[in-house]
């Protein structure tokens, strides 16, 4: 009996989330706000964190990492443009809540994520949730995945100064990557278009994320 009602609790705060802290900031695209509505954001965060799971805020997730505030999991999205046959590249699994979201909104999700316990948990959690379009793998997120690419998308969860250069050979032309550029834990949203060797570049929100190491 109790765990059907806790199921209730929880669904009643997404989708409060989901108006609140998504819809009222300005996400719009129909997909994006369906799968936020749906992944069971407290599933992958751990037992102790359950009822924080769908407050407007980050949460850590073990070894000094975080899983971004929700807004932030919709917003790097959205700016995806995602249709539903792109292959994505995801670096920083971390706990795979970014990854489960992702997965519902294209044809396969390709995340690297470079601590061997947090991409442990990752893959049990979204082997619960039952995400089979995804592939992950234990690496520098930095050098692509060289084997899968070109990607039709680009996503990293961790910041840096720089795009790396493997990102942007391996995305698409066309294509579009998202990260948080900048130092010192402050971040600007950025968003990539590649377009015959060039890059269109536009800033989003200002953002603070956990940093994107480059050797694992
Ligand atoms: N989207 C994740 C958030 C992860 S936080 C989620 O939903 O949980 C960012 C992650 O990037 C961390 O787990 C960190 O270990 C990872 N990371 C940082 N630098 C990396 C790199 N060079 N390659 C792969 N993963 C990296």
């Amino acid at each position: 009996m109790t765990l059907p009602r806790m199921g209730h609790a929880f669904e009643r705060k997404r989708q409060r989330m989901v108006s609140e802290q998504l819809i009222a900031r300005g996400i719009s695209d129909e997909r994006v706000i369906v799968a936020m509505q749906e992944v069971p954001r407290h599933l992958f965060v751990d037992d102790a964190l359950g009822s924080h799971a769908y407050k407007d805020k980050s949460l850590p997730i073990g070894a000094g990492q975080t899983i971004s505030q929700p807004y932030m999991v919709a917003k790097m999205t959205q700016l995806l443009e995602l249709q539903s046959h792109e292959r994505v590249l995801e670096i920083g699994t971390g706990c795979g809540y970014q990854t489960a979201v992702l997965s519902r909104l294209c044809r396969r999700v390709y995340s690297i994520e470079r601590i061997p316990a947090l991409l442990e948990k990752a893959r049990a959690n979204l082997r619960a949730a039952r995400h089979a379009n995804v592939m992950l793998k234990c690496a520098d997120g930095t050098l692509g995945w060289h084997e899968y690419a070109p990607f039709d998308a680009i996503l990293a969860a961790a910041g840096g100064l720089n795009v790396p250069d493997a990102w942007m050979d391996q995305l698409r032309d066309g294509g579009l990557l998202v990260m948080p550029v900048g130092g010192n834990g402050q971040h600007i949203l950025t968003r990539c278009r590649k377009r015959g060797g060039e890059f269109e570049e536009d800033r989003f929100d200002d953002c603070c994320f956990v940093p994107l190491v480059d050797e694992v």
